[in-house]
């Protein structure tokens, strides 16, 4: 039974960081800090954490947050702030129109934050310019599942993994981006000797150390790769003739598989052969994807170039088997709940969809409603640059630095008519650019709901109190529904109510197919929402073992699965005589994002301390870099100077580059400034991983 190993104090909660989600108990120490633990009940980490989830304790506490509002520098009171963020939004809009507004939030927001945000934009400033970071994590991912499934449904559990015989992870890091879903598997592979890992990546990473195959791929050839399989699945008989009943695209997607040219790929036949022999006789096999597929200009055909195998191969939503997104953080599955995104709706319903928009404009009764999407994260930057966007409220994100050509997007900020920023800290480089700052409770503060990679939902719970004036996010953008005259339609007397109307609309949704319904948990009061214990989507108990797809049933409107015909692309970018490199860029294991939290750890701090650049021995002889010496990186949209690391992990011509730093903190350790800003035509995900760069000793001064 749930709860029993909690001790007297403890609060069960749930980490800030990674779509693992992981279970932690929380318990004040008295002094403003905080201990924690793993929770051993929760189902993401039965009591385990990485080194990021046992430093929480030491993220807390009021050094370097920002207490109270802050307009144009100077101290405001909450009235103040609120009265002024109503009026220039109520007045933007009504001289320019509701596109002339935007949201920019983050998959670190709760649930509820994300409703009520998404909620005032699409229903009732009546614009869809609501984007995330997590179009930079998981978007490719999202347009992938709604071409091949009809809805954004991950159709696997965790416990997959373990089940598996195979497990091959490609474009992840897992040892370090996931590191409890990384240490499942061992634990799996070490009870059960043969089960293999194939791990496909450039890099040979810290994932590799478990792996029986390493496949160093061309940088951005897997759907070259994973058509090279669906040809073999073809060739050597290993369809499912009895599932194939089920699809749709099947003869398109195996002629345009036929005609890949494999040699993309940059690896040899024998390797290839090896990877299909492994993956089409081995029937239980789990493939795992994540940033390395979706940060891409392919990256939608990428995620369905994996899906056509698992559903050529009937490999879906059974035991042990199918396709598996692991999103970067700790709420981007959340946020595709509640619709979070520019070309989303709530629930897992479509903006494109008359009926859809009438259900939920409904059940808001809501004044407007968009019939169009609207921008996406880069195209929404782009328009803040050319005036098009003249308010702009960032929350709980730092694009200045996490965006593609962060240096633009930084002066496009800037140069915005009016900027709010809430957030934890004044110090990241987008709040240096904001006119008013909003004081936000961070995690362990606020109380809320996550959703982590698969589907579990898990309260994020209120340890400590806010320092000084923050609040929830929630309820600082409710308070500005009700002042633009909105009053019944954002009147929420706590986070408790936000999720039993996100609840309540979800029976709505339901109505629409989907299976995205958890209406169940509408009737919880605040009692019921304080110990409401983690659980997984579909609650009906319709889909066995809570998996999608392994009957057969899809949410197209034929109700059959469709097999998407890819074929290869070119990078975006193209290395050249002035930039030869090929830039790839990622996360290091102890810090997240760009450490607004972790660089608070000083024992997080101490794995890694600096902005660094991993750079092959031959490459850094022939360019006279000394290990430990500073390289400076140029791309076309800007430069970083970072320390040299000299390894074999990469291979010539490619260098890594991990995301975390700010301009403050090292001479110029901003490496998103570096990487273009292309986006992927489906899902509008930038190119993350495949910068073209020069890479020189850097002579200072
Ligand atoms: Fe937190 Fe992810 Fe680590 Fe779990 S694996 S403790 S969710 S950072």
């Amino acid at each position: 039974p749930a709860h029993l190993s909690a001790q007297p104090g403890e609060i069960r909660t749930t980490c800030a960081y990674c779509g693992v989600g992981c279970g932690v108990l929380a318990k004040p120490d008295g002094q403003g800090g905080l201990t924690v633990r793993g929770d051993p009940d929760h189902p993401a980490n039965r009591g385990r954490l990485c080194s990021k989830g046992t430093a929480l304790g030491e993220t807390v506490g009021h050094e370097d947050r920002l207490l109270y509002p802050v307009i144009d520098g100077a101290r405001a009171d909450w009235d103040t702030a609120l009265d002024q963020v109503a009026d220039r939004f109520r007045e933007t809009i009504a001289e320019h129109g509701p596109d002339s507004v935007a949201f920019y939030v983050s998959g670190q927001m709760t649930t509820e934050d994300y409703y009520v945000a998404n909620k005032l934009m699409k229903g009732f400033f009546g614009s869809a310019n609501i984007d995330t970071n997590s179009r930079l994590c998981m978007a490719s991912t999202v347009a992938g599942h709604k071409r091949a499934f009809g809805t954004d449904t991950v159709p696997g559990t965790y416990e997959d993994l373990e089940l598996a015989d195979l497990v091959v992870l490609t474009g992840s890091n897992l040892a370090w981006c996931h590191p409890v879903l990384y240490q499942r598997i061992v634990a799996a592979k070490a009870a059960r000797p043969e089960m293999r890992v194939v791990v496909i990546d450039p890099r040979r990473t810290a994932t590799c150390d478990i792996a029986d195959l390493h496949l160093a791929i061309a940088p951005g050839a897997d759907v070259a790769l994973f058509n090279a399989l669906l040809s073999q699945i073809d060739r050597r008989g290993a369809r499912d003739p009895r599932f194939a009943r089920h699809l749709d695209g099947m003869e398109e997607a195996l002629a345009a598989a036929h005609a890949e040219d494999v040699s993309r790929t940059g690896l040899s036949p024998a390797q290839i052969a090896a990877f299909c022999d492994m993956w089409i006789g081995t029937e239980k096999v789990v493939t795992v994807f994540s940033q390395g597929v979706n940060q891409s200009t392919s990256g939608t055909d990428k995620v369905n170039a994996i899906l056509n195998c698992h559903l050529a191969t009937g490999r879906i939503g059974r035991p042990g088997m199918g396709p598996f997104s692991v999103t970067g953080q700790p709420n981007a599955m959340g946020g595709r709940e509640v619709g979070g995104l520019a070309n989303t709706l709530a629930c897992h319903l479509d903006i494109e969809n008359a009926a859809h928009r009438d259900a939920v404009q409904t059940f808001w009764a809501a004044p407007a409603m968009p019939e169009r999407p609207g921008l996406k994260a880069v195209d929404m930057f782009r328009a803040v640059e050319e005036g098009r966007i003249k308010a702009l409220w960032i929350i709980c994100t730092n694009p200045a630095v996490s965006m593609p050509e962060a240096d633009r997007v930084r002066d496009a900020i800037a140069g915005c008519d009016f900027v709010v920023v809430s957030d934890i800290t004044d110090r990241t480089d987008t709040a240096r650019l904001a006119h008013m700052l909003l004081p936000a409770a961070g995690w362990g503060e606020r109380d809320g709901s996550v959703t982590n990679s698969d589907r579990t939902i898990s309260r994020q719970r209120a340890v400590l109190p806010p320092p000084g004036d923050a609040r929830p996010d929630w309820a600082i953008l409710a308070e500005v529904g009700r002042r633009m005259g909105w009053a019944k339609a954002f009147d929420w007397p706590d986070a408790a109510a936000v999720f039993r109307e996100h609840a309540a609309l979800s029976g709505v949704a339901g109505r629409f197919g989907g299976d995205f319904d958890i209406s169940d948990h509408a009737a919880l009061d605040a009692q019921g929402y304080a110990a409401l214990a983690p659980f997984r989507w579909p609650t009906a108990g319709t889909r066995q073992g809570g998996r999608f797809f392994g009957d057969g049933r899809f949410f197209t409107p034929s109700g059959r699965g469709r097999m998407i015909p890819v074929s290869a692309r070119a990078l975006a970018t193209e290395t050249c005589e002035a930039r030869p490199f090929r830039l790839n860029t990622g996360r290091i294991r102890d810090q997240w994002h760009t450490m607004t939290r972790t660089g608070r750890a000083a024992r997080l701090n101490r794995h890694m301390g600096e902005p660094f650049v991993e750079i092959h021995p031959n490459d850094a002889a022939r360019l006279g870099l000394a290990p430990a010496g500073l390289a400076e990186l140029r791309g076309a949209t800007g430069c970083a100077v970072l320390r040299v690391l000299v390894t074999d992990r990469v291979r010539e011509g490619e260098v890594f580059a991990p995301i975390h730093w700010s301009g403050d903190t090292a001479p110029t350790g901003r490496v998103d400034a570096l990487v273009a800003a292309r986006t992927d035509p489906f899902s509008g995900q930038p190119e993350s991983k495949a910068a073209a760069v020069s890479v020189a000793p850097y002579a200072a001064g």
